[in-house]
């Protein structure tokens, strides 16, 4: 055969059978396990969140008032005062009232669901992870601390990182942790043109969203950090389309294998 057809037909009769292909975990939970693995040695416990949360949870007991427009545009309401998981940080306050008013220190992961289209840069679906740590006397070097062993084991020892104030509705203050585009110098389509990404939020819980679950005011400190899921492997594979990690193409996973996930 020659030309066109010769090409489209690749199979050799005489070559003895392609093993059974042997399966792997999906980009996503490998990342997870990852980062889990890195916080699990400091006495985290590690909590797969359910997908639905009260509002009270996702929103109120959070600090986001009626009127946010994450809680007005965003969230699917499947039933009153129940949404579909917007963020991991909804796990916050079950943990402290477990907790509470002892020490608490846990990794949440949790899928969570915003209602807006799919893109190639966000969608309706993503996974995140936080974490949430409160006892007395901890202060923000515990929060630096906790940031370094984050981007230490997601992008390796040495990678540079810094924080820009960056306040949310649950800490005071707030921060937004960057590091430089693992792909560029100065831009390219991975960091929209600015150079750097960012990787991490964290803070300072409010005192309210600790007393809400039984603290006495002031007498213990809660700190908070998290992160999206696909977004950190969009920086760190140069990923064009985040819709790839959902369509379960093998073609599409199989590129993730052996790139240290
Ligand atoms: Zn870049």
């Amino acid at each position: 055969m020659r030309g066109a057809a010769a090409a489209a037909d690749l199979s050799d009769p005489g070559l003895p059978p392609a093993g059974p292909r042997i399966g792997r975990p999906h980009p996503v939970a490998a990342l997870v396990e990852r980062i889990t693995a890195c916080f699990v040695p400091l006495g985290f416990d590690v909590t797969n969140l359910p997908l639905l949360a009260t509002e009270d949870d996702n929103f109120d007991l959070l600090g986001y008032p009626p009127g946010h427009p994450t809680r007005t545009r965003l969230t699917f309401h499947p039933a009153p005062g129940v949404v579909l998981r917007t963020q991991a940080s909804s796990g916050i306050a079950e943990v402290l009232r477990q907790a509470g008013p002892g020490p608490a220190r846990a990794l949440l992961v949790a899928t969570c669901f915003r209602n807006e289209p799919p893109a190639p840069h966000s969608g309706p679906q993503f996974t995140q992870i936080d974490g949430v740590v409160a006892q007395p006397g901890l202060a923000l070097p515990d929060l630096m601390g906790l940031f370094d062993v984050f981007v230490r084991g997601v992008f390796g020892a040495g990678c540079a990182w810094q924080l820009t104030r960056c306040d949310y509705p649950f800490v005071d203050p707030g921060f937004a942790l960057s590091i430089a585009c693992p792909h560029c110098g100065s831009g390219c389509a991975t960091c929209w043109d600015r150079g750097r990404v960012e990787v991490c939020t964290g803070g300072v819980l409010r005192d309210e969203v600790l007393t809400a679950s039984g603290y006495a005011p002031g007498r213990t400190t809660g700190l908070s950090f998290g992160c999206s899921v696909e977004r950190l492997l969009r920086y760190l594979h140069g990923l064009h389309d985040m819709r790839e990690l959902l369509a379960n193409d093998p073609r599409v996973l199989e590129q993730f294998e052996g790139q240290g996930h």
